[in-house]
């Protein structure tokens, strides 16, 4: 569907992002470029930052400095369902899945931007309700098969394995149909066979589906296959940025990862 692009202007931009909490200065001065058609990692030892980083960006905190642009415009400080809304969609490190839901019940909650409707059309539904329920639902199902679930459709999210799960959260923040979409630890429990399909689906994501990834991620087999650049944060700050081939090589890098004495 997207043509993959990865030059042009930045969809996202992060500009001198900053987030103090009490005495913590958990991010300093961050900025970098998502470029439309690109799959770009933040990736840093535990406690860097990146996960703040990501409620920066989707409205969950507000930066005590810096600013976010979000196809040219600036979106600082916009709350997270305003920021959802014009195309930015997050997944969270624990899961929002509803377990006792099924498969599809799920992806139909993931909906919920398109799918508003009046107390009156619950009860009394007109046809255009109906009509947006069943491009919901078609939606829903379209998302399942995109992610290799059709086949657990039916199923309560409860008996999916963590690979399936895995790729469940993905499905919902999809039915919110984002532009940017990312995601925060997706591959977390996953082993490495899962961990590489997941890989793959993601780049089948961004070529049909939405147009450009944003992932922070422990996995870095994954990482390494899956990105076309990483931003890499320790300490609240950016330490290096560069594609994979960079990164690995990068002695700044091995050092915050491995320690002085490994690099
Ligand atoms: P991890 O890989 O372990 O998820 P991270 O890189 O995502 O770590 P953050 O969760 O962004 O790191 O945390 C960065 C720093 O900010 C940590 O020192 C953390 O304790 C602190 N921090 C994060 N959120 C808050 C908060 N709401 N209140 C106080 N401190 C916080």
């Amino acid at each position: 569907m997207n043509q993959l692009r990865t030059s042009g202007e930045p969809i996202l931009k992060a500009r001198g992002l900053c987030k103090t909490f009490g005495g913590i200065k958990a991010v300093k001065d961050i900025s970098f470029d998502l470029m439309p058609g690109e799959i770009l990692g933040l990736i840093g030892p535990n406690g860097a930052g990146k996960t703040t980083c990501f409620n920066l960006i989707t409205g969950f905190y507000e930066p005590s400095a810096g600013s976010v642009f979000y196809q040219g415009k600036d979106v600082t400080g916009q709350k997270p369902f305003t920021v959802a809304q014009q195309g930015i969609v997050r997944s969270f490190q624990k899961t929002n899945i509803l377990k006792g839901l099924s498969v599809f019940e799920n992806v139909l909650t993931g909906h919920y931007l398109e799918a508003r409707q009046s107390l009156f059309d619950t009860f009394f539904p007109r046809a255009h309700v109906r009509k947006t329920e069943k491009a919901v639902r078609d939606s829903a199902a379209s998302i399942i098969e995109t992610m290799g679930l059709s086949r657990r459709m039916n199923a309560p999210a409860y008996l999916l394995s963590c690979g399936e799960l895995r790729l469940l959260e993905v499905a919902v923040a999809l039915a919110a149909k984002p532009k940017v979409l990312m995601l925060d630890e997706p591959a977390a429990g996953l082993n490495s066979q899962e961990a590489q399909n997941f890989g793959t689906v993601l780049k089948q994501l961004r070529q049909e589906h939405v147009q450009s990834i944003l992932i922070v991620e422990h996995n870095m087999g994954l990482v390494m296959k899956t990105c076309d650049r990483i931003v890499v944060m320790n300490f609240g700050e950016k330490l290096a940025e560069g594609t994979p081939a960079e990164i690995q090589s990068n002695r700044q890098v091995i050092e915050a990862y491995l320690g002085k004495a490994a690099a």
